[in-house]
């Protein structure tokens, strides 16, 4: 699934690069530098991975209907 895709941020403070799931993004969570301990607010400023996320789980919801009437007619 997409939310549990990763990217890649680099500290604010050591610059060190690490991957965080864009769940966590969508969620605003807290993350911890692991080379200098900092704490990272994630943050979703414009809503915009939160929404992709939901998006995305709209369309496979409808792709299953979509199947599901498929499936349905094909028994027909
Ligand atoms: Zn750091």
């Amino acid at each position: 699934m997409l939310e549990k895709s990763e990217i890649e941020i680099s500290c604010p403070e050591c610059k060190r690069t690490f991957k965080v799931m864009l769940k966590q993004i969508a969620n605003e969570e807290e993350v911890t530098c692991l080379e200098c301990r900092k704490i990272i607010h994630l943050k979703d400023s414009d809503g915009s991975v939160r929404k992709s996320l939901q998006s995305v789980d709209k369309e496979l919801r409808n792709l299953k209907n979509s199947l599901k009437n498929i499936d349905l007619n094909f028994r027909i």
